[in-house]
C-alpha cells in the first residue's frame, strides 16, 4: 500500500421526492410533517400518496402532523447497505408511530446505537436534518 487515498467518499442516497408528496418534502424543509387523511374512511396513511391506501378513495386531504409519536420498532445497522453509509454506522433505523396514528420509516437520533438505550414505546420527538437545499429528512430523537 503506497500513497493516500484518492477515492472520493461516496455520496449518500438522496431520495427522489414524486409529485403527489411535494407537500410533504416541502413541510419537512419548515420542520413541519405533512401527511394525509382519507376523506372517505376518516384513516390516516403514511407514505403521502393520492389514492387512500384502506379504500381506494381519491377523496384525501393533507394534515399536519404534531412530530409526537412513540417507537414502534426499531433495529441497529452496523453494516452499510451503501457506500454512502460507510462512515455512518451504526446507526439506528425505526418504524415511528406519530399520535395522529401513522407509521413512519426513520432513523433515531441522539442517542447510542445500543439495545439497552433504545425501547419500543418511548417517547420521541422530530429532528429535521436538512440534507441538500431540497431534501430535509425527518428523523426522531428520544423526548
Ligand atoms: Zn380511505
Amino acid at each position: 500500500m503506497t500513497g493516500k487515498a484518492t477515492t472520493p467518499a461516496p455520496m449518500t442516497p438522496v431520495p427522489v421526492p414524486q409529485p403527489e408528496s411535494d407537500r410533504y418534502w416541502e413541510g419537512l424543509r419548515r420542520s413541519e410533517i405533512w401527511v394525509r387523511r382519507c376523506e372517505g374512511c376518516g384513516k390516516p396513511y403514511f407514505y403521502p400518496r393520492d389514492i387512500c391506501p384502506h379504500c381506494a378513495s381519491a377523496k384525501t386531504q393533507w394534515f399536519r402532523a404534531s412530530g409526537r409519536g412513540v417507537i414502534h420498532t426499531y433495529a441497529i445497522v452496523h453494516r452499510a447497505p451503501h457506500p454512502g453509509f460507510g462512515d455512518k454506522v451504526p446507526y439506528v433505523v425505526a418504524i415511528v408511530e406519530l399520535e395522529e396514528g401513522v407509521r413512519v420509516p426513520t432513523n433515531i437520533v441522539g442517542v447510542e446505537p445500543e439495545p439497552t438505550k433504545i425501547k419500543i414505546g418511548s417517547r420521541v420527538v422530530p429532528v429535521f436534518e436538512k440534507l441538500t437545499d431540497t431534501i430535509t429528512l425527518l428523523k426522531f430523537k428520544p423526548a
